[in-house]
């Protein structure tokens, strides 16, 4: 049983990345957090075990794990990428370092740098995680939540104040837009995205694990990080409508034979055409609104305020920082939760905006002109 504290309460809905983080944020101020997750535990649960899904984490992210200590978890299991590694057609590869020697992304496992940061918050007296808690509606004046709890029952808590964490769909953000003049806006991209796993070869990896893998095709293309069992999470992006013709087996091996003949062996054929036929195509928004809190009650962060296309590697980078920035304010006004609110919606909003616009315009760059002469010389800080 944890201490009962008599702080200010604050409701965290979602306990992904930047709920998770919050609450050590939080937590570590004093505050009484309350961390609401639709999901079972992933720490427990049998669900989210066997695939490896990995994200890109930038110095943006790491700055913000590193201001509360947890930094080191991610050194010691993220795999060190100074580069991409380009995949031509014919198989040649050729590599571009990101930045300066020594300058590197990290590959880690999004699971577990999620359970990683749970367990950080848990492990404060005051924080207390409820998964299997959906927050089905809210009422702003009074700030209470209601939550359906493990699929059926529902509950009602109260909090002084509500953290939307709830990614791109968030539930916190549609209950705002009912009752105030928030201004937003939502881009569905014609691609899909489709995970692939490519397994170690004799215990090793299938490539060279120092590198982000792409291989650009103009109209789409695949890219492939390395997880730390050795095996290689690939996603490919593609347009719904050719992800729609590719029916069969054969469908498939013809495919990636005329498009990424050199990744065919790499997974072996009868494992690609599995994963292929197995996995489901995933949609990628992208989402801007303004302002990103309501008063000193509601206030909202990550994908839930700022959801991106993927290809600047940047919208879990941009979550975590968003935390890290709140806290600045937090610490800049007292904890006077109203001004720090307003300071953050203010100066955050133009710099998240702009890193949508530019992954949109990355999602261009990464496919068609990675390859090119033009993007060799052309100086960037992105992170695919
Ligand atoms: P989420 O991670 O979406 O977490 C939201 C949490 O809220 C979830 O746990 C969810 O279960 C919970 N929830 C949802 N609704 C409710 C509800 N009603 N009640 C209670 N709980 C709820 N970013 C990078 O920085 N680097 C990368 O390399 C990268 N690669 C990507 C690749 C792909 C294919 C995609 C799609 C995204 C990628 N991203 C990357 C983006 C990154 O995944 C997101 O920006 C990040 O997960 C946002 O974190 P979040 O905590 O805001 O939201």
């Amino acid at each position: 049983m944890k201490e009962e504290v008599t702080a200010k309460r604050v409701a965290i809905v979602g306990g992904g990345l930047a709920g998770a983080l919050n609450a050590v944020y939080l937590g570590s101020r004093g505050y009484k957090v309350d961390i609401y997750e639709s999901k079972e535990d992933i720490r427990v649960s049998d669900k989210y075990k066997g695939r490896s899904i990995n994200l890109a984490l930038s110095a943006r992210g790491l700055a913000a794990l590193e201001k509360v200590g947890l930094d080191q978890m991610v050194k010691e299991t993220g795999i060190p990428m100074p580069g991409r590694i380009i995949h031509n057609l014919d198989g040649k590869t050729s590599f571009i370092p990101y930045g300066k020697k020594g300058q590197h992304l990290f590959s880690i496992s999004r699971s577990t740098l999620n359970k990683d940061l749970l367990t950080a918050a848990d492990n404060l007296p005051n924080v207390d995680i409820h998964c299997e808690h959906k927050l089905i509606a809210m009422d702003i004046e009074s700030t209470k939540l209601n939550f359906q709890v493990h699929g059926k029952v529902e509950k009602q808590v109260e909090a002084d104040v509500i953290f939307g964490n709830d990614g791109a769909h968030s539930v916190v953000r549609k209950e705002i837009l009912k009752k105030t003049r928030l201004d937003y806006s939502q881009q569905y991209i014609p691609h899909g995205y489709k995970e692939l796993a490519m397994l170690p070869k004799n215990g090793e990896y299938a490539m060279d694990p120092k590198g982000l893998h792409i291989w650009p095709r103009q109209t789409f293309m695949m890219i492939a990080l390395p997880n730390q069992d050795k095996s290689f999470t690939c996603t490919l992006f593609m347009p719904f409508e050719v992800f729609d013709r590719i029916k069969t087996k054969d469908d498939v091996i013809a495919f990636f034979k005329k498009e990424f003949p050199d990744s065919v062996s790499l997974y072996g054929e009868e494992h690609l055409i599995n994963e292929y036929m197995t996995n489901v195509v995933g949609s990628m928004i992208s989402i801007k609104c303004d302002p990103y809190h309501l008063q000193d009650k509601v206030i909202f962060f990550g994908d839930a305020a700022h959801a991106m296309v993927p290809f600047y590697g940047q919208g879990m980078n941009s979550a975590l920082e968003d935390v890290r920035i709140f806290n600045g304010f937090l610490d800049e006004f007292h904890d006077n939760m109203g001004l720090a609110m307003q300071a953050f919606s203010k100066s955050r909003n133009v710099d998240a905006q702009t890193i949508c616009d530019l992954s949109m315009q990355n999602y261009i760059e990464m496919r068609s002109l990675v390859s090119s002469k033009s993007f060799l010389i052309k100086k960037h800080v992105d992170n695919f």
